[in-house]
């Protein structure tokens, strides 16, 4: 047989290694604003056109290079920062490999302009798909400026798989904020399109933070220190009240360096455990100083997987560490939010002393009349005016501690059966499938012709939700309130440039928007079922569930707000609803085009026939 094993021409080598350096853009911003960091710079500036699609070019003050170097930095496994294997155990530098510039120089157009300190002039080199198209002498600053234009031109299979420029600016912007939150004593500037993002001096760690996120992240640090022999900690958690429901701000860094370790977060999360609601993530950002020698970056090749020589005694010193800093600063709320209320039983009241509820009962309440029909804001939700007009203001006593959020479900349940003789006089004016109850604050109950079905009311409010929120922006047909004093908002750069990418899908879900500048977003308008102190924290909810989803295509970014919202704007378990409310969530449940499920999959209710009731009675 003939030989048929060949050498791959180089070229074609670099394009395939290229792949595991260069996913997209952000990649190529990492490795540029780490090379110029390991070149000391002072200041860093990066430029980007087109989410880094058309240009993307990285400035510094650093060493840079002499003519030789110059050229020699975009061979493969070219490094000044090791000689041989003993030295990637004490590492100080971000690069080491070597492969970087030649990856990225197979896959685009570069243009290199470097001059070290002392030189007379600089040297200009043009690389295109690994080809040096020119080499010249030039007059030229101290440092280096390399521009990376038209990433992928060769590798058309590659571009086309690339997100719109807004997604890829965003994974741009979260690289930018890793390495700039690494570095503040470094000043970073950042330009998109001609505008400037970021303009970051150089400062302290807290500085950066608040510079990156915006003047509110202040008043949420707490600072969190500790130094041991193993490992010196520095930086800030957010206090639990600002815990998202979404991972976002959360950061580590060792040694300077941007790391994923699900394993200490982990350890940040459990010493939040009782602070936070279940389902929700503090912030943090937290930076660990270990021996280099005690740890291997060498495992990943973007090198955001860190191997711990003792990982078990960082967690029990992260752990420990970040809940002294919340007992430490008083910042652990006095309520406790993993105490369920509905578990709650009257037994928790032994040593309260005994009082009666009084019951005055209204001889002309009509719980049909339209007015106590009146639904809250979401639909649903109690108004807190319409007090005395409904079911539950029969206990007059308790209306007062309910606002309060004391639970009281051995009261509900009493309260069923008067619900049941409440309806039974008012049968005729409603269908007999329609009699309801309300169950642990949790479940709606209600009868169908073969048995009972019980209905879990968040739930159910979310399906509601969810399908008239996708009515409203694929027929584009929602009514937005507009707001006599529009709002005005602040939110971070980051923040905002997703606020831009999804605005239009928020138009046609009722939202109006005006001015949008650095410092705030004006808003004109907002969904009719949104009410005006809602605004802010169902925006904020609305950009971290995007921010989590990369896919950009206009489907699912209609599918995640309209979830967003519905999730957000839903009845909550532990609310408590009048019956006429809960008569409505059933209707408006059974008129859905999918009631069995929530939006997110999820069950909304069972049914138990008068069989299976039957059966327990044998
Ligand atoms: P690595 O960073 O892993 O060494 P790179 O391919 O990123 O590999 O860079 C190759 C070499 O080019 C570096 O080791 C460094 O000596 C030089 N270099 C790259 N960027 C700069 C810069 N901005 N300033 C000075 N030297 C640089
Ligand atoms: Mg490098």
């Amino acid at each position: 047989m003939a030989d048929i094993i060949k050498l791959l021409p180089d070229h074609v080598a670099n394009q395939i290694a290229a792949g595991e350096v260069v996913q997209r853009p952000a990649s190529v911003v990492k490795e540029l604003l780490e090379n110029a960091i390991d070149a000391g710079a002072n200041n860093i500036m990066l430029i980007v056109r087109d989410g880094g699609k058309a240009l993307i070019q990285v400035v510094d003050d650093g060493l840079g290079m002499s003519v030789t170097d110059a050229r020699l930095s975009f061979e493969r496994h070219a490094t000044s920062k090791i000689q041989k294997a003993e030295d990637l155990f004490n590492l100080n530098t971000k690069g080491f490999r070597g492969e970087a510039l030649a990856s990225i120089a197979a896959i685009a157009h570069v243009e290199m302009q470097t001059k070290p300190d002392g030189d007379e002039l600089g040297t200009v080199l043009k690389i295109e798909g690994s080809k040096i198209v020119s080499q010249e002498l030039t007059a030229a600053a101290k440092g280096t400026s390399m521009a990376v234009k038209n990433l992928f031109f060769n590798i058309p299979a590659r571009r086309n798989f690339l997100k719109s420029n807004q997604v890829e600016l965003r994974h741009i912007t979260d690289e930018f904020h890793r390495v700039a939150l690494a570095h503040p004593n470094i000043d970073f500037h950042f330009h998109n399109n001609g505008g400037e993002m970021f303009n970051l001096p150089k400062s302290n760690q807290r500085q950066r933070i608040v510079n990156i996120f915006g003047k509110k992240t202040n008043q949420k640090l707490v600072p969190v220190v500790e130094e041991t022999q193993v490992v010196k900690i520095s930086g800030f958690i957010n206090k639990p009240e600002f815990a998202k429901k979404s991972r976002g701000e959360q950061f580590f860094f060792v040694n300077n360096r941007f790391i994923k370790s699900p394993y200490l977060h982990h350890a940040v999360v459990s010493a939040f455990e009782g602070v936070i609601k279940t389902d929700t993530y503090p912030g943090y950002f937290l930076y660990l100083e270990v021996d280099p020698a005690s740890i291997d970056i060498n495992i990943h090749p973007t090198k955001t997987e860190v191997k711990f020589d003792d990982e078990h005694t960082l967690y029990a010193i992260l752990r420990s560490t970040v809940k002294h800093s919340l007992g430490q600063f008083n910042v652990v709320p006095a309520l406790d939010f993993e105490q369920d209320q509905n578990l709650e039983t009257p037994y928790a009241y032994k040593n309260k002393e005994a009082e009666l509820p009084r019951v005055t009962v209204d001889a002309g309440f009509n719980p049909f009349q339209e007015s106590t029909i009146s639904k809250g804001k979401s639909g649903y939700r109690k108004e807190s005016n319409s007090g005395s007009q409904s079911w539950e203001g029969l206990y007059t006593g308790l209306e007062s501690e309910i606002g309060k959020e004391v639970a009281f479900s051995s009261m509900q349940f009493e309260s069923d059966t008067i619900t049941g003789s409440v309806f039974d006089e008012q049968k005729e004016s409603l269908d007999s499938t329609t009699t309801t109850f309300q169950l642990r604050r949790k479940y709606i109950v209600t009868t169908i012709k073969s048995g009972m079905i019980v209905i879990d009311q968040s739930r159910a409010h979310q399906r509601v939700l969810y399908e008239k929120f996708l009515k409203n922006i694929t027929i584009k047909e929602a009514v937005s309130q507009q707001l006599l004093f529009p709002l005005s908002l602040s939110f971070s750069s980051a923040d905002r440039v997703i606020l831009e990418e999804i605005k239009e899908s928020l138009n046609t879900i009722g939202f109006i928007f005006g001015k949008m500048d650095t410092e705030t977003v004006e808003v004109k308008g907002v969904p009719v079922l949104v009410s005006e102190s809602e605004v802010g924290m169902v925006l904020d909810q609305l950009i971290s569930d995007c921010q989590m989803e990369v896919s950009g295509d206009s489907f699912s970014q209609t599918d995640i707000l309209a979830k967003t919202l519905a999730k957000t704007l839903s009845v909550k378990t532990g609310e408590i609803l009048e019956s006429a409310s809960q008569i409505g969530l059933v209707n408006d449940l059974f008129a859905c085009k999918e009631s069995l499920v929530s939006p997110f999959n999820k069950p909304v209710y069972v049914t138990i026939s008068e069989n299976d009731i039957d059966r327990k009675f044998i």
